[in-house]
């Protein structure tokens, strides 16, 4: 059975929900010096203009967070209204004063408030230790929550593999459980608190771990009657193909599970970048489709014309038919099952002669290949499926 999408909550982040039924949102963050409001407002928009649908920021100081509202007056004055996160890690003062101007903020729990305590070991394995800091993190965290729920704005409960607390590691050790618990910890805080808008992620830069922190957060949410949404991503996962393929494989699986209602692929590129990976790893786990897609055989000694030239000709003129998937396939022997899914399929049927189905059904058959790509066209638009490009 193909999984269903985990049912979460929807919490609104500015003028974009998130959750739920809605998109699965593609987010990414700013490299540029948040002080710097002029490179960061231009790389946001560069972002925006890519598709980016939530803009986060690195606010390491009191400084950057009272910058974040030059940032934002700057875009907004421009006509920019992608909500704007601010990524906050460690300390509350930061915290607040970015809660007041950003849609969402993101804390890390492994080191909020948590400073690195020399203790003795097993000092965390004792349940009073333990709960006496809880209730501290509570009273840290309170005014967070306080100003959030005044201003609508929500929490990324943000855990890094490479970032657990003391209190953590000592009680689940550096484990997928210690991940989880680092976020449930908080999440239960805030559900005491009956504040609700928060989002739960997961992060590591190795896949197995990602994905297994993922799964279990699912179980645990459950099992404590929450849905949260969930934000995805591998942490650290390099440049180039191989950034592309850990993210592909971390977030792709997830989303395959039913998992993740929103993405950012970190990849060690300019941000905008990111955003068409992400778009392409949400289209090939057929979560949200952006372009056409295509599904098209490798050849094999049965293939009776030049699919490759076939297949970028048929690309070029209905790449943009958002939803619609179209087959290239090299003979009629096994291609018509292969494709079975497809809207419309190109199906060579001999040395140049080409079927075209509609579905299953063949409905022009034995075309002269020169002809194969206009019929084609002229067979989508008598169905309805065609829209005219505006970019061509
Ligand atoms: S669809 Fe036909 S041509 Fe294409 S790989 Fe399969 S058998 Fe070969």
């Amino acid at each position: 059975m193909i999984p269903l999408r985990f049912p979460t909550r929807v919490v609104n982040i500015g003028i974009v929900p998130l959750g739920g039924n809605y998109p699965i949102r593609v987010q990414s963050m700013t490299n540029t010096d948040t002080l710097d409001t002029t490179a960061t407002v231009q790389q946001s928009i560069r972002m925006i203009e890519a598709g980016c649908e939530y803009v986060r920021m690195a606010v390491p100081g009191i400084k950057e967070a009272r910058n974040l509202q030059n940032i934002k007056d700057e875009l907004r004055r421009r006509g920019y209204k992608a909500p704007l996160i601010a990524d906050v890690h460690f300390n509350p003062n930061i915290a607040e004063i970015a809660a007041t101007i950003v849609e969402k903020v993101r804390i890390n729990p492994g080191n909020y408030v948590d400073k690195k305590k020399k203790l003795d070991a097993g000092y965390w394995m004792l349940d009073t230790n333990y709960k006496r800091e809880l209730d501290d993190i509570a009273k840290r965290i309170a005014p967070l929550i306080s100003i959030c729920k005044d201003r609508g704005t929500a929490i990324r409960i943000g855990t890094n593999h490479g970032s657990l607390s003391d209190r953590i590691t000592e009680r689940y050790g550096d484990t997928p459980e210690g991940m989880v618990e680092s976020a449930l910890e908080f999440a239960r805080i805030c559900n005491a608190f009956n504040f609700h808008d928060i989002v739960l992620g997961m992060k590591a830069s190795n896949v197995k771990v990602m994905i297994a922190a993922n799964r279990l957060l699912v179980e645990r949410m459950k099992s404590e009657q929450m849905n949260f949404p969930i934000h995805l991503g591998v942490t650290e996962a390099g440049s180039g193909e191989d950034g592309r393929l850990k993210s592909a494989i971390g977030i792709g699986s997830l989303l395959a599970d039913g998992i993740g209602d929103t993405i950012r692929v970190s990849i060690t590129e300019d941000p905008e970048y990111e955003i068409p990976v992400a778009y392409g790893i949400l289209q090939a786990a057929g979560v949200r489709f952006t372009k056409t897609e295509y599904i098209s055989c490798p050849t094999c000694a049965r293939t009776l014309f030049n699919i490759q030239e076939v297949l970028e000709k048929v690309k070029l003129r209905t790449g943009h038919l958002k939803g619609l998937k179209i087959a290239v396939m090299g003979c009629i022997v096994n291609g018509p099952g292969e494709m079975a899914d497809a809207d419309y399929g190109y199906v060579g049927a001999g040395k140049g002669k080409v079927m075209l189905y509609k579905g299953q059904e063949v409905i022009k058959k034995n075309i002269a290949e020169a002809d194969a790509l206009e019929e084609l066209i002229k067979l989508i638009k008598e169905n309805g499926d065609w829209v005219e490009n505006r970019d061509a």
